[in-house]
Parts: C-alpha cells; structure tokens; sequence
C-alpha cells in the first residue's frame, strides 16, 4: 500500500489530472504531472510539473525514480511510455488495458471476446476491406478512425457507398471501424474502480446526452429500467474482470429502440459522464483513482442525491465571460472550472452539478442555468 507522503505520477494533465491532483493532494500526497503544455490544468495544483513530451526519456525516468506509482487521465500516452516506467514501479490501470482501450478494433474485439456485445462493425484498413463492408452492411453508417478519436472527432456519417469511400480517403486511408448507425433510445454510462485485489464498485449509472458527439449532461440516476441499469452493471464489471483492471474504468454503452444494451467505447480512466461524482456521491471518480492506484479499496459509492452535471463549453463565452453569478446564487449548484484560457467551440472549460430531490424540476433548472450562464456583452475573460 502506498500512504500519503508518497508521490503519484500522473500522464496528463488536462481536467481530469487536475481533478485527479486535488483528490490525491487533499488526501495528502505529492503529485507530478508530465504534460507538454505549460498551461496544464493539472499542473496548478501539482507538487510540480514536468513540462516535457509524454516520450522524454528524462521526465519519464524521473517519474520512474521519483514517484511511488504512475497513472494517467488519458489513453493516447504512448505505450512505450507506459512500459518503461512500468519496469521500475506500478502503472495501473496497465499498459496493457490502456492500449486496448485506445484503439477500437482491438477494443470492439476484446469486448466480443468477453462474449459482451457491441454494434456491428467492420475493420477498415484498406481498400479491399471497404468492398467487403459495402456490401455487408445497411447504410447509414459512421466511419470512426481506429485510434485519437474523441468527442465526435476523427469520425463521419456516410449514407452510402460512395460517400464511405470518400470518407475512407478523406480520413487518410488509416486503420478504421465502420459501424451500424443505429436508432438510439439513450445512451448509459458505467463508472466503477477495481482495486489490485479485484474489489469492484460501481456508480450510479448515468444517462448521458451528447450533442455534436460531445456529452452536453448526464442525469443521475438515469431513466432507465431496472433491468438495462442491471444488464449494464453487469457487463461492465464482466468487463473490468476480464481485462484483470486495476483503476478506474468507464464502460458507455448504447441502448437501441428495442432496449438492446451494447458496449460503445470503453474509458480506462475517470470520465466526464463520472463528474457527478464529486458532488453526489459519498466518494467521487478521482478519489477512486487515487485510492485503486494506492493498493487500497475503492471507497463507498452511495449516491447521496439525484443530480445533473452539464458541461461547460467554450461556446458560452461567446458573447464575454459567463454570468458565474447567475449559477452561483442558486444553492443546489456547483461549479467547476477547469483553469483553461482560451474558450474556443466545443472545448470543455468546465462543468456545474445541481443536486436536488425531484429529477424532473433539476433538468428544468439546469436548462435555466445554462441559459442565464450566457452574457449578451462583450467582456472578455479574465
Ligand atoms: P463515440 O466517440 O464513438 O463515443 O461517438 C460519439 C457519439 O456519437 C456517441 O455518444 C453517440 O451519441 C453517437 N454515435 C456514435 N456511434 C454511433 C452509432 N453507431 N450509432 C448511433 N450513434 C452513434
């Protein structure tokens, strides 16, 4: 077991290392964040950051060297990072699920592997495979790159044969998935921890709404039957078992018109969907990770009441800084602001929770909230 006094490496260090550092230096740890921008949100709150490529053999033997374990907020480190610190101290969750999580064929695999579903799909690595696909699947389709694909990007809606051969060419002819479009009835989101000894909790399940293929909220608890909030649960841990996971894990799935529960994408770190977390459960996503990453159990995950998370995005600043006021007279919300600079569209700069007790008046609110959020003058940010 790791104890406070130690120090944590973390890989990353955007908004979930910066969630990820105050959970860990609240609980009395030293933190040192590799990340290449000096902006890094995580690295204001670091015991320091290394600002270095995430391939610097320097930063990476420091962090070998210096820190009792290492973690990551995100899957695009490269794997030959992961595995060099790995030779000299605890990287969990490890290189290995990290590097299925990263990229989709070798994740929509391992999910069918583990007999767990997923939508039908086609590997898309050449030309010949395109033929093969046209042919087998029913149009419409979305064309996902396998690998650095996030909020809807690397990704694009083909309605036919020839719109997907030009969006194979468009996309650079790299390593691909095709998927079914299919009519969803919501989307769904496990967050569980699994500690080294294999101890498993799980979150309430979140309901989650994207917009432009970025979460815009999730709804905890979700409105789902019981069952789908069961199947769910299940296939998720089935999923950190297999995988022998040590950290935190996300699972999102879809669920069709027909209540078929199928795996999206899978996470191997906090996640936005888990945000609620820090401000409705008796222990939050981050803490978690610290916890899993110390050797220790992962912490009571009671929700402790219904709540709304709704991301921030830079689009809200188009007409000057956000009316924080607005938000912060109410008292069921809590803001959280990631420390970025530059508010450009479609970049998370923060996200607020409402917690309340009648899910349905919460969505009115947050609705109201968002919308008073939005100044119609021009100051700028400050
Ligand atoms: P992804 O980056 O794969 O999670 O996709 C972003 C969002 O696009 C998802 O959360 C869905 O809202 C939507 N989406 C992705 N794949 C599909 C699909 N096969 N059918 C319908 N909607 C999808």
């Amino acid at each position: 077991m790791i104890l406070p006094g130690a120090t944590l490496g973390l890989l990353g260090g955007g908004q979930l290392g910066r969630m990820f550092t105050v959970a860990a230096r609240t609980m009395g740890y030293e933190v040192i964040v590799l990340d290449p921008d000096v902006g890094s949100p995580a690295g204001a709150f670091a015991t320091e950051h290394l600002c270095a490529a995430y391939d610097d053999m320097a930063a990476l033997m420091r962090l070998a060297t210096e820190c009792a374990a290492v973690t990551t907020e995100f899957e695009n480190v490269p794997a030959s990072s992961l595995e060099i610190i790995a030779q000299h101290i605890p990287v969990r969750p490890s290189a290995t699920a990290i590097h299925i999580a990263r990229d989709r064929i070798l994740e929509k695999r391992a999910i069918r592997d583990f007999g767990l579903d997923t939508v039908d799909y086609y590997v898309i690595e050449t030309d010949a495979d395109l033929e093969v696909a046209i042919e087998a699947i029913s149009f419409p389709a979305l064309l996902k790159t396998a690998t650095l694909g996030y909020d809807g990007k690397g990704q694009k809606f083909v309605a036919n044969a020839s719109e997907l051969v030009s969006a194979f060419h468009q996309l650079g002819s790299i390593s691909c998935v095709l998927e079914q479009f299919i009519e969803l009835s919501c989307e769904v989101s496990v967050v569980l921890a699994r500690s080294v000894c294999g101890h498993i909790e799980t979150f309430a399940i979140a309901e989650n709404r994207h917009t432009d293929g970025i979460l815009d909220m999730s709804i905890v608890p979700a409105r789902v039957n019981p069952e789908i909030i069961a199947r769910a649960e299940k296939m998720a841990r089935i999923l950190a078992e297999e995988l022998d996971y040590c950290g935190v894990l996300t699972v999102e799935f879809f669920v069709d018109v027909n209540d078929h529960l199928m795996i999206n994408e899978m996470a191997p770190r906090p996640h936005n969907s888990g945000h609620y977390t820090l401000d409705a459960c008796l222990t939050d996503q981050f803490q978690q990770q610290v916890r899993t990453l110390c050797g220790f159990k992962p912490g009571k995950t009671d929700l402790t009441t219904p709540a709304v998370m709704v991301n921030i995005l830079g689009d809200l600043w188009s007409g000057g800084t956000p009316a924080w006021d607005a938000l912060l007279k109410y008292p069921g919300a809590f803001l959280h602001l990631y420390g970025k600079k530059e508010p450009m569209p479609g970049r998370k700069m923060g996200h607020f929770t409402l917690v309340g007790k009648v899910p349905k008046k919460l969505l009115e609110t947050a609705a109201l909230l968002k919308k008073a959020l939005v100044q119609t003058n021009n100051s700028s940010l400050d």
